[in-house]
């Protein structure tokens, strides 16, 4: 037998057994920020190096260690595999003209991701973001709505024991200041830093704090913190986030080493984070980053946002019991016995499934009996089943498989409303299951 070849190591297959809850987390996302004005936009999974080299910053551990790299040709241009969802968003935003339209622009996506770390838990080579972006703003009535948006996804799902953590992270005004006190306080400290961080010292010293080297962490930990550092309108400006998260009810526990590894941010950054995960504990990360898209060649605008990991999110919930509704299951097996029946059990089929009912007929030429077996395994709700006297009398005995009731019907004209019934009494009662009404509504109100 032929090699079997094993999917790259850090990366995941979805099968059916776990792409609806995808699906259901994925539907919440996209149907939460609607309300918020968040559209959908989708860009490539490669962009040219240099556009990550630029914004997510040419001395972070994403670019410096984690990107996947690919030439499609020797001497050609060298692409990046996306790393995270912010960079190709303000490529294309700038580059579409979309910042001379109305302001605030807002976008959304849900993105594979790729960085090359070291896999486990919560941690893979290719995963998924869902991420929102703004662009204009200035007010941290913005930063409160991006907080909010990502709050209410989580409240929607309902899960629980989510911190948020905010700080602000100043802009290169305060920086300038912050950059001189922490190199100072680094190289006094220069010989235990890794390699990197050492490096890192004269270029960069803030990405040094957030350094996952456990030395280099511990040392970290001692470090001046940036909000001795504002000035007065960074000041500001995190004095009105605080106030308005107060006004929303939404808690928050100032973190003040809280830096994000992406080299992009400025004022306001944060954290939702969940206890249930283990050492992967951050679902959710984002900020400002008001210099980025003049320094990819924009105009000067102010912009925000967040990414969320779908993998991290599915995980929390699992650990929390969230339930999630099951797909449905087959409502009808048309079984059938010889070529007529069939070709009758096939247009049948068709004819539901065009009315919208989940339907299934032998398409393995088996026996009824090994049909009746499949039927039972793909969990179909109720069966017919086919023959020359059944065709001849055009009745046929519709089986609920759960109970092994048995009720005489006109199979060509009494299905539809067989299965219509069916559907009115399960939907009576999920409202009265313990399905989340929270999730329960959003499925119903699901706008497309
Ligand atoms: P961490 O500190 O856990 O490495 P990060 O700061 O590198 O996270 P971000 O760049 O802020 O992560 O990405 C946003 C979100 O994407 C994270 O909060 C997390 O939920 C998810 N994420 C990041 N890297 C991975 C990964 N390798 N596997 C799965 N999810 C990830
Ligand atoms: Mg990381």
């Amino acid at each position: 037998m032929a090699k079997i070849i094993k999917a790259p190591r850090g990366t995941q297959d979805i099968t059916g057994a776990e792409s609806y809850k995808w699906q259901f987390v994925e539907n919440i996302v996209i149907s939460t920020s609607k309300l918020y004005g968040f559209k959908e936009m989708r860009t490539p999974t490669f962009e040219d190096m240099s556009l990550f080299k630029r914004s997510v910053g040419d001395t972070t551990d994403v670019v410096q260690k984690e990107m996947y790299q690919v030439q499609a040709e020797k001497g050609k241009d060298l692409y990046g595999l996306k790393p995270e969802g912010t960079a190709g968003a303000v490529r294309a935003v700038i580059e579409k003209g979309l910042l001379n339209e109305a302001l605030p622009l807002k976008i959304c996506y849900l993105t594979p991701c790729f960085r090359h770390e070291r896999p486990q838990a919560g941690r893979l080579r290719e995963f998924h973001q869902f991420g929102i972006e703004m662009f204009g703003p200035q007010s941290p009535s913005a930063d409160v709505e991006v907080i909010s948006t990502a709050k209410n996804i989580f409240d929607m799902i309902g899960l629980k024991n989510i911190e948020l953590y905010i700080n602000s992270i100043g802009c290169p005004v305060c920086r300038a200041n912050y950059h001189k006190a922490l190199t100072e306080f680094f190289r006094t400290r220069q010989e235990d830093l890794c390699g990197t961080c050492q490096e890192r010292l004269d270029k960069n010293p803030m990405r040094i704090l957030d350094c996952k080297s456990p030395v280099c962490s511990e040392i970290s930990k001692d470090a001046p913190v940036i909000l001795d550092y504002l000035c007065d309108e960074c000041k500001e400006h995190f004095e009105g986030v605080k106030t308005r998260l107060d006004k929303l009810g939404i808690e928050y526990k100032v973190n003040p080493t809280i830096v994000r590894g992406l080299d992009y941010y400025t004022k306001t950054v944060f954290e939702f984070v969940s206890n249930d995960l283990g050492a992967q504990s951050t679902v959710c990360g984002g900020g400002r980053y008001d210099g980025l898209v003049e320094q990819m060649g924009g105009n000067k605008t102010p912009a925000l946002g967040f990414g969320m990991g779908i993998e991290r999110l599915l995980l929390v919930m699992e650990a929390q019991g969230i339930e999630i509704p099951k797909p449905i299951d087959c409502e009808l097996y048309i079984a059938s016995m010889g070529e007529n029946a069939n070709i009758k059990a096939c247009e049948l089929t068709n004819k539901l499934r065009e009315e919208g009912f989940y339907v299934e007929c032998d398409l393995m030429n088996r026996s009824v009996k090994a049909q009746m077996k499949y039927a039972n395994k793909i969990n179909a709700k109720t069966c017919i089943v086919l023959g020359d006297s059944e065709l001849e009398s055009k009745k046929a005995k519709l089986k609920v498989m759960a109970t092994g009731e048995e009720t005489e019907i006109d199979f060509e004209n009494d299905l539809s409303q067989v299965l219509h019934d069916m559907n009115v009494n399960e939907i009576a009662n999920a409202f009265s299951s313990e399905l989340g009404a929270d999730a329960l509504n959003t499925l119903i109100n699901f706008k497309g």
